[in-house]
């Protein structure tokens, strides 16, 4: 009941931040982030019909991926990318957001089965102020997308940060700012990118104000978290 009354008030906030901002209508779509949430967690926001689940540990992901069998369920891979972890992510996963190494973009790149369609890749970019040390900086973005825009078995769709949040609206924004004008500069050679991927439950609107087309929602869906 919580989770499905949740669902829908995030659905109305997304809705407002894209009129106030002059979005287009679900242009930010929703990533249900369900790290450590229980199978049954993740069917109650399926039957609200949320579709996008994010995960971010492989064997737990896996686990739900295998139990939940309702189709048309996109599964986002957003945890920190272990090298021996390429092969179950490439053939489990439909998105992957954490990319920061050329050699896991190649590993997933040779592990991505032949019969599924290209793995949807973001590259992690670090902005400064990140959560993680992961991602890589803003200079080396292009040079990167450049060298693995090539490989069949991924495609690029585009970028992805998880900057240390701010207190206010202004500052969280300005987090995003350096991320949305490289991202846009880049698009003018490479029109394919589509899916700037930034925003979480305490800095939704700023990140929905700076252009992100996905927003990943963990707390405010399913409740506070222990890890
Ligand atoms: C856990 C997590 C989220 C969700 O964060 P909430 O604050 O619970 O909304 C989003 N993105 C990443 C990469 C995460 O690891």
């Amino acid at each position: 009941m919580e989770i499905a009354n949740n669902i829908r008030k995030i659905r109305r906030k997304i809705k407002a931040a894209e009129k106030k901002y002059h979005r287009e209508e679900n242009s930010a779509r929703l990533i249900a982030v369900s790290k450590t949430r229980k199978i049954e967690e993740i069917i109650s926001a399926i039957n609200e019909n949320q579709r996008h689940f994010g995960e971010n540990y492989c064997q737990e992901a896996i686990e739900k991926i295998r139990a939940i069998t309702e189709p048309g369920i996109v599964w986002h891979f957003i945890g920190p990318i272990q090298s021996n972890k390429t092969n179950q992510i490439a053939r489990y996963f439909n998105w992957v957001h954490t990319v920061d190494r050329i050699k896991i973009a190649r590993r997933l790149d040779k592990m991505r089965p032949e019969n599924m369609p290209p793995l949807n890749v973001c590259i992690q970019v670090n902005t400064s102020g990140e959560i993680t040390k992961s991602g890589i900086s803003i200079e080396e973005i292009e040079d990167f997308i450049d060298e693995i825009k090539d490989y069949k078995h991924i495609k690029v769709r585009g970028l992805m940060s998880l900057p240390e949040i701010k207190s206010n609206i202004d500052e969280q924004r300005d987090s995003f700012l350096s991320l949305k004008k490289v991202f846009n500069q880049l698009k003018k050679n490479k029109p394919e990118l589509d899916t700037l991927s930034i925003g979480t439950t305490l800095d939704m609107e700023a990140a929905i104000a700076e252009g992100a087309t996905f927003v990943r929602i963990g707390t405010a869906i399913f409740g506070s978290r222990n890890i």
